[in-house]
């Protein structure tokens, strides 16, 4: 029998077209501090390899934390009333969208709770608006609609869609979305895709019941729709939602989803996210970065709503002035020997041929 060590198992984790479940197991299961050290070496230079040495910034804009749902780990989650609600208006919008432009990055994210009711002629206007005004790729995070919405917005000019979908394992799906179908989800991810969408998915780390297997199940469906960008981030627990006493997130089991990723899927563009910026007030986004993340997501929600944008407490950055991010950015890629890339950062994947 071929020898397991840690070393074969990542290099045939790299080579595989399909990669074995238990590899990914193996590989999210290590603890030895050495080995841990030496996965993250090597989805460091898979990084490199793929996506280079550059960090490329997507500028957020939570644009309004109304929201139906209610996901039992979120802040914004509807039995949540003593939240404040608010949406931004349309010259608040189209003002974050212009320091976004000012400050040269290449891309807005366009996020919010999910409304049943959200105007999709009104977001349709504001997309036009903002592609007529300003050189930037939009991307939409705005949850599950109908095809006919996404089309609409794509036609506007929306370029890509963030929808994580939060844990592949049914069951577990279906605890924590109650009134949602991970069916659904699936649906939507797949019209974005055939829309033409770059199409963004991801997952929480450290959900309750949560087992290593579904966070390798979670990371094979990540490889196998060949996402353009997939976002990996901590549970937090937050303390007005049914889930407040549950321990957060293991920040390693989130590093180690992150270079496993990174390995298997290539170049698919990996954001150390907010929520890994926020795990026990402490910034784990450099250790990311490290580990075979390649993008960095500052937010430029005005102040007095950035506070109520609150998904998880200790949310990084939620008292500093929008804009204000640049230097703090430029001194995170100097520590790591990194540089800041203001481009688009366009998804990198071959569009390869869908066989009917
Ligand atoms: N309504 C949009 C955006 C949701 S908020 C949508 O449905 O896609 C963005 C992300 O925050 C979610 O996808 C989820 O992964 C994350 N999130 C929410 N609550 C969280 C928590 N308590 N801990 C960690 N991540 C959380």
């Amino acid at each position: 029998m071929a020898e397991k060590t840690l070393q074969t198992v990542l290099n045939r984790l790299y080579a595989a077209d399909v990669p074995e479940k238990a590899d990914i197991e193996y590989t999210l299961s290590i603890k030895d501090a050495a080995q841990t050290a030496e996965l993250f070496a090597f989805a460091d230079e898979i990084r490199q390899r793929h996506v280079g040495d550059g960090i490329l910034l997507r500028g957020i804009v939570e644009f309004s934390n109304r929201c139906d749902n209610s996901c039992k780990y979120c802040g914004l989650n509807k039995t949540n009333v003593n939240l404040k609600r608010y949406k931004l208006t349309d010259r608040q919008i189209l003002n974050c969208v212009e320091q976004v432009a000012n400050a040269g990055i290449g891309t807005v994210v366009l996020q919010s709770g999910e409304q049943a009711d959200l105007d999709s002629d009104w977001l349709a206007g504001i997309i036009r608006e903002i592609k007529t005004r300003f050189d930037i790729a939009v991307t939409l995070s705005v949850g599950e609609k109908y095809c006919q919405d996404y089309a609409l917005w794509k036609e506007a000019g929306a370029d890509r869609y963030l929808l994580k979908i939060e844990t592949t394992n049914r069951q577990l799906y279906q605890n924590l979305h109650p009134q949602m179908a991970l069916d659904n989800r699936l649906r939507c991810s797949k019209d974005l895709k055939t829309l033409g969408y770059q199409n963004g998915s991801g997952n929480i780390i450290g959900l309750p019941d949560q087992t290593i297997g579904d966070i390798a199940d979670d990371i094979l469906f990540f490889a196998r729709e060949r996402f353009d960008m997939i976002g990996i981030g901590p549970f937090i627990p937050h303390p007005a939602t049914a889930l407040s006493d549950c321990p957060p997130s293991d920040v390693e089991m989130v590093l180690k989803t992150i270079a496993v990723t990174r390995i298997i899927t290539k170049d698919s563009h990996l954001p150390a996210t907010t929520a890994i910026g926020s795990v026990n007030g402490n910034d784990y986004r450099p250790d990311a970065l490290m580990a075979g993340a390649n993008v960095l997501m500052p937010n430029f929600t005005p102040l007095p709503y950035r506070q109520l944008y609150e998904i998880y407490p200790g949310k990084r950055c939620s008292t500093e002035a929008p804009g204000t991010c640049g230097p703090c950015i430029d001194m995170m890629a100097n520590a790591i020997g990194r540089t800041i890339d203001l481009s688009r950062g366009d998804s990198l994947k071959k569009k390869r041929k869908e066989c009917a």
